[in-house]
């Protein structure tokens, strides 16, 4: 996934809906009666079933969730955050400077490396709106550090009746340990762990299209979606139709590591990699000049997107290394083409990584490839 190539791919569902969508639709009308309804009764419902929070709603994307639901909690109060979670996620999205915009004081407890509860306990007033965990989805901290389990803020905030809010980031619904991957906190094991309310995005480990989920208690999520900016930061219908899709492949969870393209990458077996890099290996050598050396390598593949920093996953991929022309002359060609195509560069070559590549997407990429090696000779 990356942010600038627009993180998630949607499943083949989610891109059906949004078609579907694109002219009218019945999107705040209820077909039975004719009459007004919520725009987001279907994705409401799904996100409690699959979340076991008691409501749900979603927003533009997870900025926008965690800016109403401080501005809906916490407007003109304090707002206690670990010093360890003031980060920036890409495109300056700070929680410090969101708090600011929100109107909510931030009380900043703990250290970079190690908070504890009592920090928490310590920072209590009776002008306290908010207890904030924040998830640290684009870098990791590691050595001699300690922070505080949603599950422990919550029971905090139970007994000194503030609520809890975490900012999941990057939002798996499904359990990723259970595939051999680094394990994620999810959703449901947040709400059951008794966190007020979560947020967490559409387009980063969900596999859905750009949104911010809000799930938690009715009483405070009800705040959230009936304070005044939550219209202004409503989901459009293409999104909606995508989203809702999306989440009804989850009702499978087995279905959804293989329909939900980011997850099925994430879950790919690297031997299964290794004969596809092989078979398309042996495809372009066929097709692809003799200026074009083509050899099947190992590699290493990344989430992206603000998900599992530093998680390394043992990949194959097809290296192309062009004797005619400098490596970054065809690299612009494929990225120039249609469709553009983006690899990484390595050691003078070009890599195909093959967990990002579906065979689908294989003839298309044969032909970019047809193309650069003709324009990029002398
Ligand atoms: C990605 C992320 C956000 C921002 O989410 P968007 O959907 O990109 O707006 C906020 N908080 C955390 C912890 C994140 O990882």
């Amino acid at each position: 996934m990356h942010t600038n190539l627009g993180r998630a791919p949607l499943c083949a569902a989610a891109r059906e809906a949004v078609a579907a969508a694109s002219g009218y639709a019945v999107l705040e009308t209820d077909p039975e009666t004719g009459t007004r309804t919520s725009r987001q009764r279907h994705v409401t419902a799904l996100l409690r079933e699959l979340t076991g929070a008691e409501a749900a709603i979603a927003v533009n994307n997870n900025a926008a969730a965690v800016l109403l639901s401080l501005t809906a909690l916490a407007r003109g109060r304090e707002v206690i955050v670990s010093r360890g979670e003031l980060v920036e996620i890409g495109g300056s999205f700070r929680i410090p400077d969101i708090m600011a915009a929100s109107g909510s004081r931030l009380v900043e407890v703990g250290t970079t490396n190690k908070t504890y509860l009592h920090d928490y306990d310590a920072a209590l007033t009776p002008d306290t709106a908010l207890l904030v965990k924040v998830h640290r989805s684009n870098f990791a901290i590691r050595g001699f550090v300690h922070e505080v389990a949603p599950g422990e803020l919550a029971a905090l905030g139970q007994r000194a009746g503030v609520p809890v809010l975490f900012d999941m980031g990057s939002g798996a619904l499904v359990d990723l340990a259970a595939r051999g991957l680094p394990s994620e906190p999810t959703a449901r094991a947040a709400v059951a762990g008794g966190v007020d309310v979560v947020t967490f995005s559409g387009d980063k480990l969900l596999g859905g299209p750009q949104a911010g989920l809000i799930v938690g208690r009715e009483a405070i999520v009800g705040r959230i979606r009936s304070h005044p900016m939550a219209r202004a930061v409503r989901i459009d219908k293409l999104d909606l139709a995508a989203l809702e899709a999306t989440l009804r492949v989850y009702r499978d969870p087995d279905r959804a590591w293989e329909a939900i393209p980011v997850l099925s990458m994430l879950g790919a077996d690297p031997r299964a990699l290794e004969r596809a890099a092989h078979d398309l290996a042996a495809r372009l050598r066929k097709q692809l000049p003799s200026t074009a050396i083509v050899e099947v390598r190992p590699t290493i593949a990344e989430a992206g997107g603000g998900a599992l920093p530093g998680v390394e996953l043992p990949s194959w991929g097809v290296a192309i290394r062009p004797t005619d022309a400098p490596v970054e002359t065809w690299e612009r060609s494929l990225r120039v083409a249609r469709p553009p195509v983006f690899c990484r560069i390595a050691d003078d070559r070009l890599i195909f990584d093959l967990r990002t590549l579906g065979s689908s997407d294989w003839p298309a990429l044969e032909a970019v490839l047809k193309l650069a090696a003709s324009g990029a000779g002398p």
